[in-house]
Order: structure tokens, then C-alpha cells, then sequence
């Protein structure tokens, strides 16, 4: 564990070096915490970049196991390497495709969207199926930088401008949705809890 906690640490600063964007330590503290009070042994990553969040949550639950998806060839095949670094392969299941491709039967206790901002409603609606009835889904970067906070006119990029409002969309489509109960939290760099409503 010692060992695995020095190769942790390499892992991130390779990944802030190389410019991936892995989740924030708070963010990071927090879905592991998370992982452990609510009982999570199964979960389904979309955006796994190098792995850096996949395994972390397979360190701090050995029950744990993760399926993970990524569209960018030479993350995935990174991610594939830290895998086996850590020799998690028999928990941490990698897969090389754009997930709104991607079709799975299995269901998860967790789905942790991480991937393109602006594709969160389409993540949401495919892959909300594969969900326990008990389940979560947790969605990163809700404040994206703190962009989402902001004045639309002080966001000078359009391309930026553009991404900002579809976060807010998915965020007004979370308010709205009377299947899902959903949580807002400024741990990181925001995160959406939703988890079924039982009625
Ligand atoms: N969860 C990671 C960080 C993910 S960064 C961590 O915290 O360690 C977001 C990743 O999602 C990027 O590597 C990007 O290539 C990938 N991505 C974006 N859109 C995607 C899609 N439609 N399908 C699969 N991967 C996608
Ligand atoms: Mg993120």
C-alpha cells in the first residue's frame, strides 16, 4: 500500500505535467470517501484519461471494480499501463471507444461522468439504464473552473462560452428531472450527485 501510494502520487504529477485534466484532490478525496460510506463495489467511469480516478477508487475499496471508458487512443493505452503497474487488471476493465458508442447490460452501484462537458446530458441519458436502483451517479466539473459562475458576457471564447452554457443546461436538466434527485456540491470543482427518487 505504501508502494501504491508513491506510485499514486508519480501518476499525478506525470498527468498535471503532461496537461490530463485528473480530478482535484478535494474531488478525489471525496468520491473515494464516498465510495466507502455508501458501499460502492461496482462502478462505470466515463473518461478514464490515464486512470488516475479509476484507481484511485480501486485503492480505497479491494472489493471495488471499474469499468472505464476512453475515445483518446493514447490515454487509454497509458491508462492500460498504470493498470498493470498497479496490477489492478483483474479489477479495472479499460475500454477504447467513444462511450456514446458504447453499450453496456451490466448495472453499476456508481457512474461517474468525467468525460466532454457538453455531452453530459447524452452521457446521463444512456448510461442512467445501467444503474442500480440504489445507485449514483456523480457528474465532475459542474463549476468548470469557476466559468460557470460567471457573467456569460465577461467569457471572451466562444468555444468556451458555448461549453459553459451546455453545463448549465445539464445542471438545469438535473433540477428538472423527476426520475433523479440530484445534489450540488462545490467540493473541487463541483460535482452533481443524483441518485434515483423512490416514490
Ligand atoms: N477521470 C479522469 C479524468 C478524465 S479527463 C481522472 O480524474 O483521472 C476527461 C477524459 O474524457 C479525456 O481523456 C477525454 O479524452 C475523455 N472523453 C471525452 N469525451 C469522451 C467520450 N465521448 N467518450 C470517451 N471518452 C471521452
Ligand atoms: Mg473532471
Amino acid at each position: 500500500m505504501v508502494e501504491a501510494n508513491k506510485l499514486l502520487r508519480e501518476l499525478k504529477k506525470k498527468a498535471k505535467e503532461d496537461g490530463i485534466p485528473i480530478m482535484s484532490d478535494k474531488g478525489i478525496d471525496y468520491l473515494t470517501t464516498f465510495i466507502l460510506k455508501n458501499k460502492i463495489n461496482t462502478v462505470l467511469e466515463i473518461g478514464t484519461a490515464v486512470g488516475f480516478s479509476a484507481i484511485s477508487m480501486a485503492l480505497v475499496n479491494p472489493k471495488l471494480k471499474v469499468v472505464t471508458i476512453e475515445r483518446d487512443e493514447e490515454r487509454y493505452m497509458e491508462a492500460v499501463k498504470n493498470v498493470k503497474k498497479f496490477d489492478l487488471e483483474d479489477r479495472i476493465t479499460c475500454i477504447f471507444n467513444d462511450a456514446l458508442n458504447v453499450k453496456l447490460d451490466d448495472k453499476f452501484d456508481l457512474i461517474f461522468i468525467d468525460a466532454a462537458k457538453g455531452q453530459n446530458i447524452n452521457f446521463f441519458e444512456r448510461f442512467s439504464t445501467n444503474l442500480e436502483d440504489k445507485g449514483f451517479i456523480i457528474t465532475d466539473n459542474m463549476k468548470f473552473h469557476g466559468y460557470v459562475d460567471m457573467p456569460e458576457e465577461e467569457i471572451k471564447n466562444r468555444n468556451l462560452r458555448g461549453l459553459v452554457r451546455k453545463i448549465k443546461e445539464y445542471k438545469t436538466y438535473l433540477e428538472e428531472n423527476d426520475k433523479y434527485e440530484t445534489e450540488f456540491s462545490d467540493i473541487g470543482d463541483g460535482l452533481a450527485i443524483s441518485t434515483p427518487r423512490i416514490d
